[in-house]
């Protein structure tokens, strides 16, 4: 019986997949895509009707159902039927018959840019258009411009522009001279002018005391980048840190005494910095290793490890070849990108076989560890820290999902790292991080199943096999006489924030636009500087 009828869902599922099979790149290289008439238009009552539902906690999917959204929650769902009066009662439908519906994603680390190389401006909106192409419907900002990203996010919040809904998290300052009373009235200071949250990186223990009393006191959460110093993630855990980012500080924790560092070892080069870095975990103590993530998990603190920013180190060849550079890539971020003793992450000046092997060590440990913390009961996040390394915004989240599928995580943990994790990190879990009816309508709708392919959710598509024109496992059975293709597809079709539907391969022709632009004008400056 429930064979039969698993049978009938999936048959289902794939002849309303037909009409999707060619996504967004595709398309764009035959015809333009069409602007459909609600994109980026408010209605009234909006259905999306023939979704099958990842309601965001790890349970399994279920549908296909209907979703009306009214006033930008979801109002209602329920079984799919041309006779429900949900759709006879809506103003605008999606039909999302073999798609898949999920929350929005929420970026947990990530920087506004306007430029990445000087000289050359980057719009905002070029940025902003790739993270709701990739689905990220929050972004958490841990460091940037505060004045201009607490604006941004007003007028978010008021859709009057096109972006992800923003928190932020500036980054605590020291003050002029770094003492702990210096840096408490700063924290006050700043929670007055509107800060979500604070971004702490780089602190001595006396400095970090201070941070978390002040924090605790004004009720802030705490996010930490920690770098090579006296404090530790045993430091962090102790006095209430709410997340640590990447993997430094955790790994610092585990070691017997501190790491083997050579004699020539400085700080502020970046190619000893992040050569060294590598070489981190293979350093760790096993034991001291279990202990910390112990440690972590009774103290709740979250784990967002961003492991796609990192990946240049353990394959550059890979991540200099990207195949959306060739029409997405902005001329800002690919000069920022080349190495340069300049930039922040541009270290790869004769990048070593040696050092890749050994980046790749580290990450089968750290990924390891992320499983064990999570096993345990520790919350893991997803962030992109997107604009450094060869990691371009949006692209950067949909591969630290995959990242974080290659750490032994299912596919749907992932997604509730993405979604509903990423919701209670930031303190709304009273209305983010799943399809609940009374939630924020915060959704997307995918071409495809994200639970067989993460890569699915790539804003640049994927590959689809099509069996005799129709797209399917490509463990189906193959028979004499059957039609087999590759063809391009996948990606997200409809990133729906606050109940308004964004029409993602809209978003990516304005994105392929803005780049199209920006080297048409920078064209005459490079010839003439290679006269
Ligand atoms: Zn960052």
């Amino acid at each position: 019986m429930i064979r039969s009828s698993v049978l009938r869902l999936s048959a289902a599922a794939l002849a309303g997949a037909a009409a999707v099979a060619v996504g967004a790149e595709a398309r764009q290289t035959s015809a333009p895509p069409q602007t459909p008439a609600i994109h980026a238009r408010a209605s009234r009552r909006l259905v999306i009707k023939n979704a099958m539902v990842i309601y965001g906690n790890a349970k399994p999917p279920y549908g296909p159902m209907d979703i009306l959204v009214e006033n930008g929650r979801i109002a209602d769902i329920a079984a799919a039927s041309d006779a429900s009066s949900l759709r006879t009662s809506a103003d605008a439908v999606i039909d999302a018959a073999g798609k898949y519906v999920m929350p929005g994603i929420v970026n947990a680390h990530m920087h506004w840019h306007e430029e990445r190389q000087r000289g050359i401006p980057q719009p905002i909106q070029y940025e902003r258009n790739l993270y709701l192409a990739a689905g990220v419907t929050t972004a958490r900002e841990v460091g940037g411009d505060f004045d201009k990203s607490k604006r941004w996010q007003a007028e978010s919040d008021a859709h009057t522009i096109v972006a992800p809904r923003i928190l932020v998290y500036p980054f605590v300052s020291k003050g002029r001279t770094g003492a702990p009373a210096e840096i408490r009235a700063w924290i006050r200071d700043i929670r007055q002018r509107g800060a979500d949250g604070l971004k702490i990186i780089g602190m001595d223990r006396d400095q970090l005391e201070a941070i978390m009393d002040e924090a605790h006191k004004l009720g802030m959460r705490t996010a930490t980048h920690i770098a090579v110093e006296e404090t530790t993630a045993k430091d962090y855990a102790e006095l209430g840190v709410n997340s640590i980012e990447h993997f430094y500080g955790v790994g610092d924790a585990a070691l017997d005494g501190i790491q083997d560092f050579p004699p020539e070892m400085n700080y502020a080069n970046e190619i000893h910095r992040f050569g060294r870095a590598g070489e981190l975990y293979a350093q760790t103590d096993p034991e001291r290793l279990h202990k910390i993530i112990d440690l972590m998990v009774a103290k709740h603190v979250v784990w967002d490890p961003t492991f796609s920013i990192y990946e240049a180190s353990r394959d550059l060849i890979r991540a200099k070849n990207l195949p959306w550079f060739r029409d997405y890539l902005h001329p800002s971020l690919e000069e920022y990108f080349k190495a340069s003793t300049e930039n922040h992450g541009s270290y790869f000046f004769g990048w070593t076989s040696n050092q890749e092997a050994k980046w790749r060590r580290q990450y089968r440990i750290w990924m390891d560890a992320v499983r064990e913390f999570a096993n345990k009961g520790g919350m893991v996040t997803t962030g992109d820290d997107a604009g450094y390394i060869y990691s371009m915004y949006g692209f950067g989240i949909s591969r630290e999902l995959e990242l974080q599928e290659e750490a032994g995580f299912h596919p749907l943990e992932v997604i509730e790292h993405a979604t509903w994790n990423g919701a209670r990190l930031i303190g709304m879990e009273d209305r983010l991080g799943k399809v609940r009816e009374g939630f924020v309508a915060d959704l997307l709708v995918v071409n495809g199943n994200p639970l067989e392919n993460l890569r699915l959710l790539n804003p640049y598509g994927t590959d689809v096999m099509l069996l005799n024109g129709r797209p399917a496992s490509n463990y189906s059975p193959i028979g004499p006489g059957d039609h087999v293709q590759n063809v391009h597809g996948g990606g997200i079709e409809w990133t729906i924030k606050d109940g308004i539907p964004y029409h993602v391969p809209t978003l990516m022709r304005e994105v392929k636009d803005m780049v199209a632009k920006a080297r048409a004008t920078r064209r005459p400056a490079t010839t003439a500087g290679h006269q």
